[in-house]
């Protein structure tokens, strides 16, 4: 494709000749003074310029000049870095504009300390992701750590080109959503298309599928599977899912917050670590559209980022990490700790992190069921919310996750509504958080109201909704309902082989010692270490521990702590 030429009287944009560099990804820069480009461009160059084209514009309207003419080339662009005062057009209106063209590419403003209020705002109009502060000198601390970051995020999103898996499905098939929500927690990007629609049905016919059994994986070696299981997925789309030894230091059973901490702390401190997760790492935190409270990312961090980074963390450090293995049975022998999966097999180990957090309890109101997977889901936002453009979603729950989900979703919605059955927000979400909803006019809160039922043929049409205080109902359209509606820890696979609290969750340390006596069948003198259950060796961490913060930090905190105490009890072995 020829480069076109330029016609506007304003400043051009300098975008190199695609000859040579073509198939390399662009960071694009734009500030109106020319010095500040010049010397912008300079930094990135010396660092980026081997791997990625540097391309920079000294207005707005010739940096979109340049992102449309790079899009025509066919060219991808990785990073945009915009500065924010510029005159006719600022930054936020730049970037706002340039998501039309490279939605994918991460997004930075340049600001004076003076513009950092304008900044913070930017984070929800156009989901900025860092901005930094002029000078950025030295380049080597403050430029490209932050550059580091995007393009890293960027390579892990599904706009890398990288051979991919497609999915073919329909967007109501509840099969279809979970094989999409599996390969998007697992950090696997692929590619969806509706098999309603001509490019689908090309790929059916291609893979020589009736399209009778959705969702059609085709893998990016061109392997076809039709319906597959989570275990068929991970083991065809490259996710370990065997352990290869038998005997390992520590067994992490759950990849969440508390997991993943666990395994980079276990296998950076030596230890043979294996993580075993039943579907897909991050946990509940994978979840999270933004996390605003994790200490050391200002600007909040989509918990995908988060927890894909902790298990690439685990992994270099020489974690093993299993996917789609759920365990069943933890048996003492002798001082082998047994860990047993759902088929039978099993592994031992020295020592165990009980990491497996909670899960959302399910909503019991007539219709549901059936939808579920179909319009009704529980706990996830991501990857359902393109699929809700123009639409009328409702969300359940006055917690942060239901605020997070509804200020998330609200980016494509027609209009977002919170249920939530007390009076008021106050008392369960973030004061944040409420100001953000506050801020979106197509967010509506609708307190004392439960789901009394949901109704539709092929996918939810309607819900039925329940005023708590009068008892009167009301029924609505509605095309999506996603619930965060408290969770419960899932340990019934623990009964007999560690004490538990009345509600399921795992006791441990302090709280198993009362009036100073051992817990029953405590065979040691000293006490359970802290995060010692009523089994030595075994330790819990996050969620599933009783009177745990139920906060991401403490979960990664506590990951790291259960490996200093594996530690001291490897030592007293
Ligand atoms: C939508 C949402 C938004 C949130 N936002 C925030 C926030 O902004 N800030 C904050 O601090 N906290 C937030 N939280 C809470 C935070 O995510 C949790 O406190 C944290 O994830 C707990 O980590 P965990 O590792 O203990 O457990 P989890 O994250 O629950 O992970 C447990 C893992 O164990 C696996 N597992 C369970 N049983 C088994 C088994 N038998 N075999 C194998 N694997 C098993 C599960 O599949 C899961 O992956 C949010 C939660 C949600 C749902």
């Amino acid at each position: 494709m020829p480069v076109t030429a330029p016609t506007a009287t304003r400043p051009m944009p300098t975008v190199p000749a695609a000859s040579g560099a073509a198939g390399r990804t662009a960071i694009v820069t734009v500030d109106d003074d020319p010095g500040v480009s010049r010397a912008v461009a300079r930094d990135l160059r010396r660092r980026y310029g081997e791997q990625h084209r540097i391309v920079r514009a000294e207005s707005g309207e010739a940096a979109l000049d340049a992102l449309r003419e790079l899009k025509l080339r066919g060219d991808l662009v990785a990073v945009i870095l915009a500065d924010y005062r510029m005159p006719e057009m600022n930054g936020i209106e730049f970037l706002e504009r340039a998501m039309d063209v490279y939605p994918g590419a991460r997004r930075a403003l340049l600001t004076a300390y003076a513009d950092t209020g304008a900044a913070i705002d930017a984070i929800n109009v156009v989901d900025l992701d860092y901005y930094l502060l002029k000078p950025w000198d030295p380049a080597e601390e403050k430029l490209y750590p932050v550059v580091d970051a995007l393009l890293e995020t960027w390579l892990s999103s599904d706009h890398k080109p990288v051979p991919e898996t497609k999915v073919v499905g329909h967007r109501w098939s509840a099969r279809s959503s979970e094989v999409r929500e599996f390969l998007a927690r697992n950090q696997v990007p692929y590619r969806w298309f509706p098999s309603d629609e001509p490019e689908g049905q090309r790929l059916l016919e291609a893979a020589g599928a009736d399209g009778l059994k959705l969702p059609v994986v085709i893998t990016p070696d061109g392997e076809t599977l039709i319906e597959p299981s989570d275990p068929e997925l991970a083991s065809r789309v490259g996710l370990a899912t065997t352990p290869s030894a038998g005997f390992y230091d520590l067994v992490v059973i759950g990849g969440g917050p508390a997991g993943l901490g666990a395994a980079v702390y276990g296998a950076s401190e030596g230890l043979r670590t294996v993580l075993v997760e039943r579907t897909a790492t991050g946990g509940q935190a994978g979840q999270s559209s933004r996390i605003e409270n994790y200490l050391g990312f200002p600007d909040g961090v989509s918990g995908d980022q988060l927890t894909g980074r902790a298990r690439r963390q685990a992994a270099k450090f020489g974690a093993e990490v299993l996917t789609t293995r759920d365990v069943v049975g933890l048996e003492i022998n002798g001082s082998a700790r047994t860990v047993r999966f759902s088929d039978g097999t099993a592994i031992d180990a020295h020592t165990v992190v009980l990491a497996t957090g909670v899960a959302y309890r399910k909503l019991d109101a007539p219709g549901l069921a059936d939808l579920t997977g179909r319009g009704v889901y529980y706990g996830s936002a991501l990857t359902g919310a393109t699929g809700c453009t123009g639409q009328d979603v409702y969300v359940v729950g006055g917690a942060n996750s239901a605020g997070q989900a509804a200020v998330y979703l609200a980016k494509a919605a027609r209009s977002v509504t919170i249920l939530v059955r007390g009076p008021s927000l106050e008392k369960s979400m973030s004061y944040y958080l409420i100001q953000q909803i506050e801020g979106k006019a197509i967010i509506n809160v609708r307190t004392c109201t439960e789901v009394a039922g949901a109704s539709g043929d092929d996918h939810l049409e309607q819900l039925t909704l329940r005023d708590t205080s009068t008892g009167a109902t009301q029924t609505v359209d509605a095309q999506w309902l996603y619930m965060f509606i408290g969770a419960a820890p899932l340990t019934d696979w623990l009964d007999g082989a560690v004490m538990r609290d009345e509600r399921g969750f795992v006791l441990a340390g302090p709280d198993l010692v009362h009036d100073g006596h051992m817990p029953g069948g405590w065979p040691l003198d000293r006490p359970p270490y802290h995060l010692e259950t009523s089994v030595p060796g075994v330790f819990a961490a996050g969620d599933v521990r009783a009177e745990s913060a139920k906060r991401v930090a403490s979960a990664v905190g506590e990951g790291a702590m259960a490996v200093m105490l594996v530690h001291r009890y490897l030592e007293k072995l």
